[in-house]
Formats: C-alpha cells, structure tokens, sequence
C-alpha cells in the first residue's frame, strides 16, 4: 500500500461492473465463446456518414486543440436540436458546453455544483458513477429507492421526505439506466414541484432519450415551465449515434453553471476530440434515419429477451419502456446478484452485470443489455436456461 494515495482516491473502489468487464474479456482472451450482455452501447458501428466526416476533417487537417467549451458549429447544431427535440431554448454562445462524453459532464457539474456536505439525491439502482462524482466533489448520496412494484420511479413521498437542509440538487435519469423506466410529463410535472417548493437543483441525464418503446415520448426536465433555470441537461452522441468510443457529449444550463463547467473541462482534457466533434456535426446535421432503424431493431430484440428471461425458471421481468436494458427479478434463485452473474459468465459463458453494481436496491436483480444481435441473444437464453437448471 502506497502512503502517498490521496483520501479521495482511497475512497474510489473500482466497481463492480469494470470488475465483470475485465473478467468477461479475459475469458474471451482465453478462447472461451462469451455472449456480451454486459455492455452499455449500442452493437453497432457508427453510421458511415458520420466516419466519413471524420475522415475528412483528418484529411483536412482538422488535427488541433479546439477551444475549451466545444466548435461554435456544434454549440449551434446542439442548440438546434435541443430546441426541435427537447423544446429548450439555449443560447450557442454560453450556455451549452461540449465535453469528452457524458461522463465527463457529469464530473464537471457535480464539480461545479457540489460544495462538501451537499446531499443528492439519486433514484437507485443507478449508474454507479453518480455515486463516484459526488464522493469526489465531497458530497452525499442520498438514494431514493427504486421498487419494481413502482414500475422503478421515485415515489414522491420517499423523494420528499428525503429532503432536508443540506439537500441540494436531485439527479434524474429517463429513460434509466439500469431499469429501463421512463418519467412521463406528469412524473415530471409531479418532481418540479417538489423542486420548486425546496429550491433544489436538478441534473437530468438524459442519454437514452431516443430509446423509447410502445407509445412513449420523451420529456427534457428543462421543458417544464419555469425549470429551465433549476436545471442542468446532460445527453451525449455516444447512444444516439452508436458513437461510445469517439467521446462526445454535452451539458446545457444557464450560462453561470455552464462557464463554470467549461473552466472546469479545461482542467480535465482541455477540450473534446476535434475530430469526433466533427462527426458529432454531421451526426447532428445528416438523416436521422440511421437512429430510427437502429431503436426499431432494439424493439425486436426487447420482444425476444424478456419474453425469452420470463420462460427461464427464476428469473421474471417486464418490457422496459426505454434505453436497452432489461432488470430482471432473479430473488427466487438462491444466489446474490454477484454470485448469479459470476456463475452466468462462468458457466453459460453469458456476461451480465450483478444488480447491486448500481446500488443495494439493485441485489436480488441482473442488468442484461439486449444491444447484441437477436441470434446472440437467443443463444444467450439457451445457455441461461441450461445452467439454471442445475442449479435452482
Ligand atoms: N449516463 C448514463 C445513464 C449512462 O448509462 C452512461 C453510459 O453508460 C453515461 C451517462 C455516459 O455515457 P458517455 O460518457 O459515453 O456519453
């Protein structure tokens, strides 16, 4: 042990999905057919239109720093595009900011919004990096259980019982990973009042927004009237756009807490990628085609994993409304998530993710992603099907 670590650092464990992933790919490694249900990105490779961009801005030249903040001409299109989309108005000038990926900034902003002792508060399961930005920014999670008998959403009482003096913000994430679950207009309208009435904060990442399913529109947080001002949007071009490795993603809010955050980029990358903000240009600018048939491929496979996981002993589930993950109820196989998800991947040679990976509300349940094909998923469920056997 090294005396030279910091407090912070010591606090960050490593969780316990990176701990699957590297299990799962040195398994692969070894010769072994691993079945990839673990992963949070789409399967797919990034539209050709969008490589084509990049290719040409290399070709070009375009291989330099780039202002902190992201090109003006991505602010713009960004800008558009919340305005179409998300019915928020943003100004190009000051108040979006461009940065390395949504993981970024979510950093950024809870650096900049989080002040030692701040609590906020996190619908849970969730993805586990909120935990870890708001330790590092000194902060306090203060969970908001998720039940599968609430279709995972907050129940507003919990989130308003919850609140206190050093509540600051609450951090909303529709469509959620790990649960799938949507907040609908009137979920929305329902937590800005508590907003409202304590003067809160609210960060609403929005990243699944166009994986949505059945006769669900997504809802920005920001367009509820009068929470344009209360609120921070995170979204990203890495699901949208099958674009994960190019990191791109973006924070739109009021131009106090955006300056603040693209001071604070400079301190963790200087700027994004200029290449990939080319792509993310012409992802923003070319046929949204590719989107649409991408989502309507994810809706089919949807169809087979869960009906798929509910014919499996022990395991029981319902169609997630959005994002492209299933959470399944896995409480009458007498395991622990972890244990569940080491023997999936060591025995069916299926990679999955533990539920208490996003928190204890997450024990006793599976994330398993259905961003691989329709064949690799059947065959997933064959071999689940097999090992349970065995073992329930
Ligand atoms: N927010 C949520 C809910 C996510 O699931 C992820 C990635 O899995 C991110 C943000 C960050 O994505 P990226 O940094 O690739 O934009």
């Amino acid at each position: 042990m090294t005396k030279n670590l910091s407090e912070r650092s010591i606090q960050l464990q490593p969780s316990a999905f990176a701990k699957f992933f590297a299990e799962a790919v040195e398994l692969q490694r070894s010769g072994e057919d691993v079945i990839h249900l673990h992963v949070g990105e789409p399967d797919a490779t990034t539209p050709k239109h969008i490589i084509e961009a990049a290719k040409t801005a290399m070709e070009e030249g375009f291989t330099h720093y780039t202002p902190p903040g992201g090109l003006f001409e991505l602010r713009e299109a960004i800008s558009k595009k919340l305005k179409n989309d998300n019915d928020i108005d943003s100004d190009p000038s000051d108040e979006i900011c461009v940065l390395s990926g949504g993981y970024n900034a979510l950093y950024c902003a809870f650096q900049a919004l989080i002040d030692p002792g701040d609590e906020v508060l996190i619908p849970e399961p969730c993805l586990p990096q909120y935990w870890g930005d708001v330790t590092l920014a000194g902060g306090v999670v203060a969970p908001v259980r998720l039940m599968e008998t609430q279709q995972f959403k907050p129940d507003l009482n919990d989130l308003k019982s919850q609140v206190n003096k050093k509540t600051k913000m609450v951090l909303l994430n529709s469509p959620q990973n790990p649960t799938g679950s949507i907040l609908t207009k009137e979920d929305m309208n329902s937590i800005a009042q508590i907003v409202e009435s304590n003067d809160l904060f609210v960060i609403s990442d929005e990243v699944y927004e166009k994986f949505l399913y059945g006769d669900f529109t997504h809802t920005s947080f920001a367009s509820i009237p009068g929470m344009k001002e209360r609120t921070l949007t995170i979204n990203s071009f890495s699901k949208t756009y099958a674009m994960t490795g190019w990191r791109v993603g973006y924070a739109a809010g009021n131009s106090e807490l955006i300056g603040k955050i693209r001071a604070l980029s400079e301190h963790t990358g200087w700027s994004p990628n200029s290449i990939a903000q080319k792509a993310a240009i012409a992802a923003l600018k070319g046929s949204q085609d590719c989107v649409r048939e991408m989502v309507e491929e994810f809706r089919k496979r949807r169809s087979i994993i869960t009906g798929g996981l509910n014919n499996i002993d022990g395991f029981s589930c319902t169609a997630p409304n959005g994002a492209f993950y299933v959470f399944p109820n896995t409480e009458k196989i007498n395991s622990s998530s972890m244990e569940l998800a080491q023997i999936l991947l060591r025995k069916a040679k299926v990679a999955v993710v533990p539920g208490i990976a996003f928190g204890p509300q997450g024990e006793g349940k599976i994330r398993f992603s259905f961003a691989n094909s329709k064949e690799n998923i059947k065959e997933a469920l064959e071999r689940i099907s097999q090992t349970i056997k065995d073992i329930i």
